[in-house]
């Protein structure tokens, strides 16, 4: 355990474009004093989470940010879904994430989410756990877990496995649930591939006549009658972030994806009442739970919030405008209570998610570094036109531990 501290404060697609808010992004337009303040006082510039010109999953743009290169170690989403609601992942599971969704008769899709179904996920999930054992398959175990509204994760565990098979979630409607395919000719992959189209069948049967359908169906809302399944993926062989960089960290988030990558790089995790990973969360209790965290010994605290990317996915300006907004009050929270002669901070966001198009895009976002050995530079505001004239000029995802840590003298030395 160190005396020093850092932090790692991530808003999920921060950053924005002109077109978001009448010539502004949601960043600039919000009104952030405690951001601004860290910006004054700290160091900034603009952050390529995976290089220039490359459209950032959160995933993948998450691994680069914790110091792993996505080419090495991603292999797609479902592992990173199944950890973090919780299920136990094994080595050589092949996990995929799925969504209950709405079908006809013709297996075309109506609705990928099931109308964002609200209740009766545990009587769908005990149907699925029951009746999907096929039979042909000795040694294959089927394991599924619902996670919020339409969202769930499964797992294949057994021999004669791969990963390296497609999804079958069409991502629009009125076209029908893709077959999955193999991604080449082995014996395993064609295998396996199989083994989804027969779930995808089977999951249909089971769910098409549950009573929880046919209530929603008299209510008039889409029954929650198939199940899509996609990226698929098997646990990443990942050097710790313990060995990596001899800290002990945490990561502090609600949505799932979040906690599965902390889980799998192997940090603790911890999900704050009240953190939901959405536009209501409370945003302030993981800043109160880092604080925590760090005074009671831990080097490492992660805090991730979501809601900024649901905003944006959503179209919704005023919402992004409001999530930074709170995130600014939660800022405040840690300017007043971290222990500033200790700890060195980083906020910046993992991709820019811009209104208009509602999907993340590749220009580079702010970030600053703020602490006591940190250079301050001219800039006095957080914003995508302020934050570029910052002194630390532009940066990548791998580098961004790294400089940090840099600064609480924990690097090894290259050279002598
Ligand atoms: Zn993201
Ligand atoms: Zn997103």
């Amino acid at each position: 355990m160190s005396q020093k501290k850092a932090v790692l404060f991530i808003a999920d697609g921060l950053g924005g474009r002109p077109s978001d808010y009448n010539g502004k992004t949601c960043l600039e337009a919000a009104d952030t004093p405690n951001l601004d303040r860290l910006a004054d006082r700290g160091i900034n510039g603009m952050l390529n989470p995976l290089g220039p010109g490359v459209r950032p999953g959160s995933d993948t743009a998450h691994l680069s940010l914790f110091g792993y290169d996505p080419e090495e170690v991603y292999s797609g989403r479902g592992i990173f879904e199944a950890s973090g609601i919780g299920m136990k992942v094994q080595k050589n599971d092949v996990c995929f994430r799925t969504n209950f969704s709405t079908v006809d008769k013709e297996m075309e899709v109506k609705d990928r989410r099931a109308g964002r179904i609200q209740e009766g996920q545990e009587k769908l999930k005990e149907a699925l756990q029951d009746g999907l054992e096929l039979n042909r398959y000795k040694d294959l175990e089927i394991i599924f877990e619902t996670s919020t509204q339409h969202r769930g994760a499964l797992i294949l565990r057994g021999s004669k496995l791969s990963d390296k098979i497609t999804g079958t979630d069409p991502h629009k409607t009125d076209v029908k649930v893709k077959k999955c395919k193999a991604v080449n000719g082995s014996k395993n992959v064609k295998r396996t591939a199989k083994i989804v189209n027969k779930i995808t069948d089977r999951a249909h049967e089971l769910l098409k006549d549950l009573d929880v359908n046919k209530d929603r169906e008299e209510r008039g809302k889409p029954p929650a009658n198939a199940l899509l399944l996609r990226g698929a993926s098997t646990p990443p062989d990942i050097e710790p972030f313990q060995e990596k960089y001899g800290l002990e960290g945490v990561g502090i988030a609600a949505g799932a994806l979040y906690l599965g990558v902390a889980k799998q790089i192997g940090l603790e995790t911890r999900k704050p009442e009240g953190a939901t990973g959405d536009l209501d969360s409370k945003i302030i209790n993981k800043a109160k739970a880092a604080v925590k965290e760090l005074e009671d010994g831990k080097d490492f605290a992660f805090i991730h919030v979501k809601g900024t990317d649901n905003a944006a996915h959503d179209h919704d300006a005023e919402a992004k405008k409001r999530v930074i907004e709170k995130i600014d009050r939660a800022v405040g929270y840690l300017i007043d209570k971290l222990d500033w002669k200790n700890t060195h901070l980083i906020f910046s966001g993992d991709h820019t998610t811009p209104i208009v198009y509602g999907d993340h895009t590749a220009e580079p976002i702010p970030i600053l570094y703020r602490g006591r050995e940190v250079r301050k530079d001219w800039v006095d505001r957080i914003g995508e036109r302020s934050s570029v004239k910052g002194d630390l000029g532009f940066v990548n995802g791998q580098e961004v531990l790294p400089i940090l840590f840099n600064y609480n003298n924990w690097l090894e030395k290259y050279g002598s």
